[in-house]
């Protein structure tokens, strides 16, 4: 199936052409045509499936320039993110966007929602404005974007009371990556008549994302995290922790070990989280180490890992954290190291998702990926004129083969200075992965 197809604006369609867009994923296909009809509709599909480009395409195609739609979702970041997709998709039709959320200056919003056909706001700021008769906004498009996330969040009667301020007539649309009851019973009081779309049943996660478990004892989470990370070498990783505490810890024990990792949590200015996500985007942070709720939802592309520091207290989170990566067709790598007190939680997550058991690696293990590594390094360099005098210099001294011994121990020195683990502990180690092997 082609973007073509659908009975959407010859616009929309160069802009997806330009922007490298294909061809539409299961969702997009299942529900842009039937909300090109004016349905109310309730879709559910596993995170990273391109659930925003759903339901914006053919808004933007139907709106008209005297028409409001408007999008509530559960975080700051993500209703910059979907404003600024809106704005991608809608070029070529000027589409203008108000993006909406606590913390930044209500006289801005207040323009820009005048002003603007697409509104995407968080549910607290959005209430809080219509409450104090600050706005007043009758849309004719209704979506609610992560539903599930919203009611996590504790955002349910938030809801509930916004769509008091919203008159009945409007084409309303739900789009959410589970579908616990709560959402199915609000879905029945906001929606009318609505089609229900589900993509992927059965198994919750993106086939693309390959899941492993590694057990491990409490006070073996620091050093298994990095010994991971050297084995695995992920070129951009999340790193979920359970509490801000967690994060601080993990992002400056990974700084100390000379990784490249930013922290982020909801105890961060919001100036700073911006900060952190966007240096995330642009390549110049590897490793973000953080809690669940700041980074729902966060679309980075070509996050190559996801860790669970500790495994999430649920399954909807897990499938939520894991969607990080393996987004738009990319595949991607997700690692949850589990000690024997978070069994019963795997158990609930292996029912949803495919996890299989790995051992840490030993240090004789990431010795070879690292030979691997240097050997690809090596043949990508070329000499240049200052190093090879410094050989020939040296070649009076000693002899090539020592020269390169040196050189390479230079390099290791380095590194092993920081890990500084003992082969010892590494296998005593293994030796409790494999007791629990059995044990599960
Ligand atoms: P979801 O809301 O389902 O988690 P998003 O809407 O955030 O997913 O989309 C995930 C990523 O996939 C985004 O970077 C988006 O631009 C990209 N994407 C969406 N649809 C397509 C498509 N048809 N072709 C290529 N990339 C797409
Ligand atoms: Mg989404």
């Amino acid at each position: 199936m082609k973007f073509s197809e659908f009975n959407l604006k010859k616009e929309i369609i160069d802009t997806l052409k330009e922007i490298g867009f294909e061809k539409p994923s299961t969702i997009q296909e299942e529900a842009i045509p039937v909300i090109l009809e004016g349905k109310d509709v309730v879709a559910q599909a596993q995170t990273g499936t391109g659930k925003t480009a759903a339901f914006a395409l053919p808004l933007i195609s139907v709106i008209k320039p005297t028409q409001k739609a408007l999008i509530i979702t559960p975080t700051r970041e993500l209703a910059i993110q979907i404003s600024e997709e809106i704005y991608r998709f809608g070029k070529k039709l000027k589409i203008h966007t108000a993006t909406v959320y606590g913390g930044s200056s209500y006289n801005r919003q207040i323009k820009q929602i005048k002003n603007s056909q697409f509104i995407v706001a968080t549910p607290g700021r959005l209430l809080d404005l219509l409450k104090s008769k600050k706005i007043e906004i009758k849309p004719e498009y209704v979506v609610l974007d992560e539903a599930d996330e919203m009611l996590d969040m504790g955002f349910l009667d938030d809801i509930k009371e916004i769509f008091k301020f919203i008159p009945h007539k409007r084409q309303t649309l739900l789009f959410s990556a589970t579908m616990p009851n709560l959402i199915k019973e609000l879905s029945k009081q906001i929606l009318k008549n609505p089609e229900f779309i589900e993509v992927a049943r059965g198994q919750m996660t993106n086939k693309n994302i390959k899941e492993y478990f590694y057990v491990i004892d409490e006070n073996e989470r620091k050093d298994a995290l990095v010994r991971l990370i050297d084995y695995k070498n992920p070129q951009k990783a999340i790193i979920f922790c359970r509490t801000k505490k967690n994060v601080d810890e993990v992002s400056e024990f990974l700084k100390g070990m000379g990784f490249n990792a930013k922290a982020l949590h909801g105890d961060m200015a919001q100036r700073k989280r911006e900060e952190v996500i966007k240096a995330f985007k642009n390549d110049k942070v590897e490793f973000l180490v953080a809690t669940d709720v700041v980074a729902r939802g966060i679309d980075v592309n070509n996050v190559t890992h996801v860790f669970n520091y500790h495994l999430p207290l649920d399954v909807d989170s897990y499938v939520h954290r894991i969607g990080r990566t393996g987004r738009a067709g990319k595949r991607g790598i997700a690692i949850s190291l589990v000690t024997p007190h978070e069994f019963r939680v795997l158990n609930k997550i292996k029912k949803v998702a495919k996890l299989t058991l790995k051992e840490i690696p030993t240090s004789e293990d990431i010795k070879d990926i690292e030979i691997k590594k240097i050997i690809r390094a090596l043949k990508e360099i070329e000499a240049d004129a200052k190093s090879i005098k410094i050989i020939e210099e040296l070649q009076n001294k000693y002899d090539l083969f020592t020269i390169a011994t040196k050189f390479a121990s230079f390099l290791f020195k380095e590194k092993s200075k920081k890990i500084g683990k003992s082969i010892k502990e590494v296998q005593k180690l293994i030796k409790r992965d494999q007791k629990f092997k059995k044990a599960i």
